[in-house]
């Protein structure tokens, strides 16, 4: 079956203590926007009021693409959000997908993500990974005693920056950083140490999973924007679980094509653009998301303005 529509998606939003106020004017602090979810609904087309992970059920591979429907099945394998952070997040850890089924069972995933810093303010950071030669012992004894902060690699970053960062990574977002983050499908979260704020049911430390979970010898690459060409897509990040590439745009239209292996999952960043396939047409304002079905095939990203883009697939 073919899917040659469009579906756009209506994102998800989550307040935190860390929150700021990029994301949604008028709603503050608004923390994360889940602009591609499994349970985001679907704003267009014939499949318009299921949600992104129903139509994944139900339409399997048109939707989906052979690669992702080989590995993870019919539950949509990628979560995309929008992070816009306001003070630190928690230091957290994720397992791989190996340690999330012996601790947290069969059928879980680990999680691996990728960070794209969408914006930042002056001599913003972020934490990727513990200091060269930290031992696992000391690690372990730091996270049990709430130490760890002391251990940790700190990381100047600015707007442009991709992170990619592997399951096993000790890691934290910091203050002044507005960031696109995908990552693989998973419950699985470690929270490590979280800055001495009140533990609360939800918002607990993980301890020995953390300390099971943490890879001492893990940092995290941090790549500088591509110069951005003019109809170009530049790819950020690859890993066995997606591909992460920017679309540059301002006057010329860049071709692409889902080839039936993987949706492309299509987020504007800056200006405005239609993805445009034969009568089939969206259109997508600054944070607004479109899924490509892997059916679909060939398409068209066309700019209205200067405009960029985040694609992620599988
Ligand atoms: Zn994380």
């Amino acid at each position: 079956m073919t899917l040659n529509t469009f579906l756009k998606l209506d994102p998800a939003y989550r307040d935190y203590v860390w929150g700021g106020e990029k994301l949604r004017p008028g709603f503050n602090p608004t923390a994360e926007a889940w602009v591609v979810w499994e349970n985001d609904p679907i704003l267009t087309g014939p499949l318009k009021g299921l949600t992104l992970g129903q139509a994944a059920a139900q339409y399997g591979e048109s939707l989906l693409g052979a690669r992702p429907v080989s590995r993870t099945g019919t539950r949509f394998p990628l979560l995309v959000k929008l992070l816009d952070c306001a003070q630190w997040l928690s230091l957290q850890v994720h397992p791989d997908d190996k340690l999330a089924l012996e601790l947290e069972g069969p059928n879980q995933f680990g999680k691996t993500e990728a960070w794209h810093i969408l914006d930042s303010e002056p001599d913003a950071k972020l934490i990727a990974g513990l200091k060269p030669n930290t031992s696992a012992d000391t690690v372990a004894e730091a996270i049990r005693n709430q130490t760890v902060i002391e251990h940790v690699q700190y990381a100047a970053v600015g707007q442009g920056d991709t992170i990619f960062m592997p399951a096993g990574t000790l890691h934290a977002l910091g203050p002044g950083l507005l960031v696109y983050e995908v990552q693989q499908t998973s419950d699985w979260t470690y929270r490590v140490y979280d800055w001495g704020r009140p533990q609360t049911e939800t918002r607990r430390l993980h301890i020995e999973k953390s300390i099971r979970a943490t890879r001492p010898d893990f940092t995290a690459p941090i790549v500088p924007m591509p110069a951005c060409g003019d109809g170009a897509c530049h790819m950020l990040a690859q890993c066995d679980y997606f591909t992460l590439d920017m679309l540059c745009a301002a006057s010329r239209a860049i071709e692409l094509d889902t080839r039936g292996e993987s949706f492309h999952a299509i987020t504007l960043i800056e200006g405005r653009a239609a993805l445009v396939a034969g009568d089939e047409r969206v259109e997508l304002e600054k944070f607004q998301t479109a899924v490509v079905p892997a059916s679909l095939g060939a398409y068209r990203f066309e700019p209205q303005m200067s405009c960029r883009a985040l694609k992620s697939s599988v």
